[in-house]
């Protein structure tokens, strides 16, 4: 018989990616089967390998009980897989682990616990509440409030729970009525501070503070509903000074991010850090060029160029790549100086291990033209390598001022395939702000939705461009622009927006 497999019952945290242990993250890269709940953020399943079986457990109706889920565990760990369990929260605080760890015990197979980080704990770091605190609070209680008002037996001392100084309910939308009533008649005071925390740790978390008494109706009143926890205490006042998350620059807004799946993450990663939700929505990718002889000719007189123009970072790349598959690397450009439209473009080319010669000072093709006539290009031979459709103004104004200049698609822009979910947030006004790069993803933005949709796009979202021209063309599809980055590059983009807040 094969040797049995190992099941992990791993705390995921509440919500953000980040809050997953180490050793959680290490055991679910090497996980067979990963059975999972419903409360556990779905970007941390893909820290599991590829081929590996995800089951849902689901949530009601038509969720998995306990007994199947338990069978599931000790089939799989039994066939020798190693099997990741992966439950909200900390597996052991009102997640029913110990039924799971039991019935693997009861059935000889090995497991280990790998603890997370819990609602409560969670749920108050994130409103800005110490649980304890030496003026506020010294001690903590944990309940569900589950058995009570049921018609079970109540399983819980309301005595001894109201004398603790900070009282935690979890299952706090269904469970605050009998839990604040059992704590009042306990003795606890109906004004006792009561901290609602929905959602904590998500870029959507909201937090309603209110009293004991009044907790249910002002629960009902905010429209919350679950996941809920209820932090009661003293502790609860710190909250107005020390809510550092729902302070964050960006905080509860929602914010659309179109550039290429590749290039999402700088701009994604700094707003989100900022406390924004970020709705990914790719709207461009590249591909290479439809003919590429311009470029292999290109390629093969490159000695001969004086100057080599880049216009995005993307470009640098492909060009450089294209140089590569046909066995030969910069040496090839002999003498030719670099010129790159932004710092963006210009740092690539660093990271290629070339120096760029001229960057101008305005970040646009304008601004190149500019450089250029400055110094004059009359006989130069230049080569601008770059995308299929661009802008002529730089090769016109060029060729204008007496330059041989050839311009060789090295790539081209698509369209990629848009997730549906966020296309429909989107056109439901969900969004905030939309994010523009290029003129190229306002335009492929736009046909993302259809004529009825575009109009709730237009009147629900404000766009923040990288420059003018990207403005010009949101302007040009009826979308209105808040923010231009100045100059025109990501993190003065990132910047603009931050300072609107
Ligand atoms: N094992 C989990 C608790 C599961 S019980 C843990 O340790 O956190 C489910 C309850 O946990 C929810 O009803 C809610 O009260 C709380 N909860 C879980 N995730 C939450 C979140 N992100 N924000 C607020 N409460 C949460």
């Amino acid at each position: 018989m094969s040797e049995a497999g190992r099941v992990y019952l791993v705390g995921a945290g509440p919500w953000d990616p980040g809050l997953l242990t180490l050793r959680g993250r290490e055991v679910l890269g090497r996980a067979d089967v990963v059975v999972h709940d419903y409360l556990v953020n779905p970007e941390l399943l893909a820290w599991a390998p590829e081929g590996a079986t995800r089951i849902a457990t689901g949530h009601r109706p038509g969720r998995l009980s306990q007994s199947e889920i338990c069978e599931i565990l000790v089939e799989n760990a039994r066939a020798g897989r190693t099997v990741v369990r992966l439950k909200g929260g900390d597996p052991f605080v009102f997640g029913r682990g110990g039924e799971e760890a039991w019935a693997l015990a009861q059935a000889g197979l090995p497991f280990e616990v790998v603890p997370g980080v819990t609602a409560a704990i969670a749920g108050a770091a994130f409103a800005g509440i110490p649980v304890t605190h030496r003026d506020f609070g010294s001690t903590l209680g944990l309940c569900t409030g589950h058995g009570q008002g049921d018609g079970e037996a109540d399983p819980v001392d309301w005595r001894a729970l109201a004398a603790m100084d900070t009282v935690v309910i979890y299952m706090g939308v269904k469970r605050l009525g009998v839990v604040s009533a059992a704590l009042m008649a306990a003795g606890r005071a109906p004004e006792t501070p009561v901290a609602l925390v929905q959602w904590a740790s998500r870029p959507s978390q909201r937090t309603v503070v209110t009293t004991l008494v009044r907790a249910v109706e002002d629960a009902a009143a905010a429209g919350l509903g679950p996941p809920v926890t209820a932090i009661v205490g003293e502790v609860v006042r710190l909250r107005a000074e020390l809510a550092w998350f729902e302070r964050k620059p960006l905080f509860g807004k929602r914010i659309v991010v179109t550039r290429s799946l590749e290039q999402q993450e700088s701009l994604a990663g700094a707003l989100a850090e900022l406390g924004a939700e970020v709705l990914s929505l790719p709207s461009i990718a590249f591909a290479p060029p439809d003919d590429d002889a311009p470029l292999r000719q290109a390629l093969d007189a490159l000695g001969s160029y004086g100057w080599v123009v880049f216009t995005s970072a993307q470009g640098v790349d492909t060009f450089l790549d294209a140089l590569r598959a046909v066995g030969r690397d910069a040496r090839a450009l002999k003498s030719a100086r670099l010129a790159c439209v932004g710092p963006a473009t210009a740092r690539r080319l660093e990271v290629r291990g070339l120096l760029a010669d001229l960057v101008p000072e305005r970040f646009v093709a304008e601004g190149l033209v500019d450089a250029f006539l400055a110094m004059g290009v009359a006989g130069e031979r230049m080569l601008l390598p770059r995308a299929a459709v661009a802008r002529d103004v730089l090769p016109e104004a060029l060729a204008a001022a007496g330059a041989h200049v050839e311009v060789v698609p090295v790539y081209q822009t698509i369209e990629p395939p848009a997730d549906p979910s966020v296309v429909a947030r989107i056109a439901a006004g969900e969004a905030d702000l939309a994010t523009f790069t290029s003129a190229s993803t306002v335009h492929h933005f736009r046909r993302r939705f259809d004529d009825d949709q575009w109009l709730k796009v237009c009147s629900s979202i404000e766009t923040a461009c990288i420059g003018p021209v990207t403005s010009e063309a949101a302007r040009g599809v009826g979308l209105s622009v808040a923010v231009e980055a100045d100059p025109y590059t990501v993190p003065a983009l990132i910047e603009a927006i931050r300072r609107r807040g």
